[in-house]
């Protein structure tokens, strides 16, 4: 797939903004910051070259804030949170990168429905193919679909571009552990650490950095988990009474789902999350044979066949599992 018509939107766009899913997980603001960035260099570039060059106003903006261990990542301070955006403002291209449906943009789908031109790059086989251009490939992350773009536009791979993209990578597969890991992932990653990329910084800053509460959530999941064995299925529910007790954030709960389906019967696992408006958000993986997409798929929501996630709305825990099990 080339990217052409993609480099040729990008290079007549004045205003461009970039957008991701709600809950940015490393892939989303990888892929999402590893695109803005090129884009400044794009246009420092354009400038040295021209000095009346009328510089691209370039833009990131997401729902929700930055997960504390993504802060490290040089430029992840100009990413703009949308409740603190002016709503009067319209762009020429929206770029959508790690979103497999336009609803997963939240409020920043509002940038979306202004925008005079959408490109969604996405890597979920899910993906609704929402934009004017959908660049859609079943591969390890949004950031190596981010990667090739940025090679085929010809802007050299900084250091602060290659961490970004290389948290993705990270983020998506696991720190390399995933069976979406080809030896392309691994081409990418030997050329971004050539790029002074330093990998055990990023593991460092972005895995082994867990606060308190992230560490009793862990505790509580292991503790509590419930595990059916005739369906080789583990499931755990949080509610939100829970997660204030401990005094943990949403995002203190990331890598729950994959810590209870580390059990060595289960195959297939479910986090579940009270919301604040009493929404359930479900997350789920699976090891071998099950195609979680598809379980996800019956509550609306999506993602890979080996994780995927889901909203459930007026739904308590018990049926959500009860509907699971049915699927299973
Ligand atoms: P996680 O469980 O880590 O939040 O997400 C696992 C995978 O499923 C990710 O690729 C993510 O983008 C996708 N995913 C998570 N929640 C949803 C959702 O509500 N809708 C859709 N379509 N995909 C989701
Ligand atoms: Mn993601
Ligand atoms: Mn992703």
């Amino acid at each position: 797939m080339s990217f052409e018509k993609i480099i040729d939107r990008i290079r007549e766009s004045n205003r461009i903004v970039i957008l991701s899913h709600v809950n940015p997980d490393g892939d989303a603001v990888g892929a999402g910051l590893g695109l803005f960035l090129t884009l400044n260099k794009l246009n420092e570039e354009l400038k040295a070259a021209d000095e009346d060059y009328m510089e691209k106003v370039v833009r990131f903006v997401l729902e929700d804030n930055i997960p504390r261990n993504l802060r490290f990542l040089e430029g992840s301070e100009m990413i703009e949170r949308d409740q603190y955006v002016e709503s009067k403002y319209d762009f020429d291209l929206a770029i959508c990168v790690d979103a497999a449906t336009d609803e997963r943009l939240g409020t920043t789908h509002r940038h979306l429905e202004r925008s005079k031109f959408v490109i969604n790059i996405d890597h979920h086989t899910s993906n609704t193919m929402f934009g004017d251009i959908n660049h859609v490939e079943d591969i390890s992350s949004s950031s190596e679909i981010i990667y090739k773009l940025i090679n085929e536009m010809g802007i050299e791979i900084t250091r602060e571009i290659g961490e970004a993209l290389y948290t993705g990578l990270v983020n998506d597969t696991g720190n390399f552990a995933h069976s979406n890991v080809t030896p392309k992932t691994f081409a990418m990653a030997a050329d971004l650490m050539e790029r002074g990329v330093d990998n055990s910084k990023i593991v460092r800053e972005f895995f082994h950095n867990k606060n308190l509460p992230s560490l009793k959530l862990m505790g509580m999941a292991l503790q509590e988990m419930v595990y059916n064995s005739e369906k080789k299925f583990t499931y755990f529910y949080l509610s939100s009474e829970a997660l204030e007790g401990i005094q943990g954030l949403k995002e203190d709960a990331e890598g729950i789902v994959n810590l209870i389906n580390s059990y060595n019967e289960s195959e297939v696992s479910l986090f579940m999350r009270e919301e604040k408006d009493g929404s359930i958000k479900g997350s789920m993986r699976s090891k071998h044979n099950v195609d979680v997409n598809k379980i996800a798929g019956m509550f609306g929501g999506g993602g890979h066949v080996k994780a995927a996630g889901f909203t459930a709305w007026d739904m308590t825990p018990e049926e959500v599992v009860e509907k699971v099990l049915n699927k299973l």
